[in-house]
């Protein structure tokens, strides 16, 4: 809360949006947030926001940040804003059905792997090429391809984190003239935390997913 309004106005310098993340934190909590004027909100896990969002005023954007079992997407597609962490053709075919049960187009983003680390989910390059030769074949009327999202190695490396998010901006800026150039949808870059998102939003970010920076660190 206490830095909240000065995360705004850096975030304003570079016309890029705050989804503040509200992991483990309580309905109060985000109350807190929320009349201070925070409408989007990032949870990691299914059960956790479904709980807080029928709590919750109805305006929240909620956007699921964390790794997405398939067998749990329909939880959430009823109200869903953006998925940050499509992952696999599978969980995109999963919302797209989903989404047309609700009735709804789901927003999504790729989660992409940056990071040197083995644990993070994501796309490799070749991965990704297979998805949307794959998407470019199946015309899924319910998702849309919103752009990209991706986690840098945790580290104190900062030039480790430039460039990992510059490869990812690169990325990006390739698919968006060649693949989706006739998408005006695909324009989000969904990277950088607490600890880096000033340099995310040196390298092209749209979005900053912020918890610890905005609400305390998590026990
Ligand atoms: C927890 C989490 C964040 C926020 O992390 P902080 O370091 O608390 O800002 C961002 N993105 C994802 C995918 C997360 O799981």
């Amino acid at each position: 809360m206490n830095n909240f309004h000065n995360i705004l106005q850096e975030l304003k310098l570079f016309d890029a949006r705050l989804v503040a993340v509200s992991k483990t934190k309580s309905v109060a909590e985000i109350m807190q947030l929320y009349d201070a004027g925070q409408r989007d909100f990032g949870e990691n896990k299914v059960q956790e926001m479904q709980e807080k969002q029928a709590k919750l005023p109805q305006d929240i954007r909620w956007h699921l940040i964390g790794h997405l079992q398939t067998n749990k997407v329909k939880f959430i597609a009823p109200f869903v804003h953006l998925i940050h962490s499509v992952d696999s053709w599978k969980l995109l075919l999963e919302i797209n059905k989903q989404a047309e049960k609700s009735k709804r187009v789901i927003d999504c983003l790729l989660q992409i792997h940056i990071a040197k680390e083995e644990t993070k989910f994501g796309f490799n390059e070749n991965e990704l090429n297979l998805l949307l030769t794959d998407f470019s074949k199946a015309d899924l009327k319910y998702v849309r391809i919103c752009g990209l999202m991706g986690m840098a190695t945790n580290t104190e490396n900062e030039s480790q984190i430039a460039q990992e998010f510059e490869q990812l901006h690169q990325l990006f800026v390739s698919l968006k003239q060649s693949y989706f150039s006739q998408m005006e949808c695909f324009k989000e870059l969904s990277m950088g935390m607490s600890n880096d998102y000033k340099i995310a939003l040196k390298h092209g970010a749209t979005m900053v997913r912020i918890g610890s920076l905005l609400f305390g660190s998590r026990v």
